[in-house]
């Protein structure tokens, strides 16, 4: 059995939660390849460190004294190694990426020096060795990753013993450090997952797993236990937020289950995402509604055109339009003669009325509408499928909430029932979803 557990800043923000990694990581022998992210914020005031050292990068720019700042790095470093007893030559490592800034530092480079300092501190309190990203993690120059080259090189480099590789960077052909977008820390536990052929992709983070929905909105939802990839994907893509989007492919690719965990709850078992949930529903049925998420602010663009039906093309005549002003399309439903295609507002800012122009001047609408203000929100659930009705059940209780449904659609996989409602409607729709089909639904269950 090989566990991959990648640690987020939250779980690496000071001594004591590098207590609780250690604890987690000696409790299962399996789990021999960690992979950390830079410190996090150790208090809602603290500051996480790659923040601080994009910071740094900023003031070296414009030429302003980064001191203040790197001092606060370095006192957080000093603090781990002097709670811990570590033996790590911080003054060396800092005087080297001290000399680093003074001499054209790339931004990658710098800002990867969050993550290489909490695994060396890491590698050494845990007694496994340190990897460094940079020897490990290749990536191709246009960004991709080399699994082949990934793959030797850290098979060249490991035994039995267990290793620590920073997250979030890895190495060019050439050498030069690359770093992931923000939050990358979770592609790299992905990627080393993939090349080690884990059983399973462990993502320790502050949270109990996955919410059902956003905590901002519902008090203390429930984590979910058990969710599908692509379930997973249709909750990202409408907002919820856990897991950086380019980790699911290198897991998804080999069917590495992830499992999200807490660092500050280790008994809890946290969420696992699989490719397929079915064996497991089969003995332990899942709830209706796995997600309810959402966003606010898309605008409906409604055109109507008798007879629209009947013409083949007319739909991607009006596409083509969005395509050309380089907007992406999020939902398209439409009954007869009348199709709304639903857009970010943020995404025709700039060009909604050259949209409209082209709109008009191509298709020749009877009419058409402009409507703003609207949020979607999706609901999501594998289980959804199953149950006759309950698109009627949904229905209703936006009715009995008095909340207006301006848009519906389900795609035939009936993987995800996707509802427009006016801005100042979501938080209460989310809500009285959530307590219809979630909280007493739980309830029912547990009488
Ligand atoms: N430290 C990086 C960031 O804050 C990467 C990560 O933590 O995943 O974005």
């Amino acid at each position: 059995m090989i566990k991959v557990a990648k640690f987020g800043g939250s779980s690496l923000a000071d001594a004591g939660q590098f207590q609780k990694v250690k604890a987690i990581v000696e409790a299962d022998p399996s789990r021999r390849f960690v992979v950390a992210s830079a410190c996090g914020k150790s208090s809602p005031s603290d500051h996480k460190v790659t923040d601080l050292l994009y910071l740094c990068q900023a003031h070296l720019r414009y030429g302003v004294s980064y001191e203040p700042i790197f001092k606060e790095i370095e006192t957080k470093y000093y603090a781990i190694k002097e709670a811990l007893h570590l033996s790590l030559d911080l003054d060396a490592e800092f005087a080297r990426i001290r000399k680093m800034m003074n001499k054209d530092v790339s931004t990658d480079l710098l800002v990867s020096r969050g993550e290489y300092l909490t695994s060396r501190l890491l590698a050494e309190y845990l007694d496994f060795d340190f990897l460094d990203a940079a020897d490990v993690l290749a990536f191709h120059y246009d960004g991709t990753i080399d699994y082949e080259r990934t793959a030797s090189q850290l098979s060249s480099r490991t035994g039995e013993r267990g290793v620590v590789i920073p997250g979030f960077y890895g190495a060019l052909p050439n050498g030069a450090i690359r770093v992931f977008s923000r939050g990358g820390s979770d592609v790299s536990g992905a990627v080393i997952a993939n090349v080690v052929n884990a059983d399973v992709y462990e993502n320790w983070t502050d949270v109990p797993g996955f919410l059902v929905t956003d905590p901002r909105i519902v008090k203390d939802p429930m984590p979910i236990k058990r969710i599908n990839y692509s379930e997973l994907r249709a909750m990202s893509y409408m907002g919820a937020n856990v897991l950086h989007d380019d980790a699911v492919f290198p897991v998804r690719s080999k069917n590495i289950p992830i499992n999200i965990r807490s660092t500050n709850d280790p008994d809890a078992p946290g969420t696992m995402i699989l490719s397929d949930c079915s064996e497991m529903d089969a003995m332990d049925p899942p709830p209706i509604i796995t997600g309810i998420t959402g966003r606010k602010n898309f605008t409906a663009l409604t055109l109507t055109c008798s007879h629209a039906s009947a013409l083949p093309g007319y739909l991607r005549q009006i596409l083509e339009v969005f395509e050309e002003f380089k907007v992406s399309v999020e939902s398209v439903p439409m009954t007869v003669d009348t199709i709304s295609v639903i857009v970010s507002s943020d995404a025709v800012s700039e060009n909604l009325y050259d949209i409209v122009n082209q709109l008009r001047e191509k298709i020749k609408p009877d009419s058409l509408k402009i409507e703003e203000n609207l949020a979607m929100i999706a609901i999501v659930g594998r289980a959804i499928q199953e149950k006759p009705g309950m698109s009627g059940r949904l229905l209703s209780e936006f009715g009995r909430n008095q909340i207006n449904i301006k848009v519906i659609s389900q795609s035939a996989d009936e993987l995800c029932v996707t509802v427009g409602v006016n801005n100042r409607d979501f938080e209460k729709a989310v809500r009285c979803i959530y307590e219809k089909f979630i909280a007493e639904e739980s309830k029912g269950a547990e009488g």
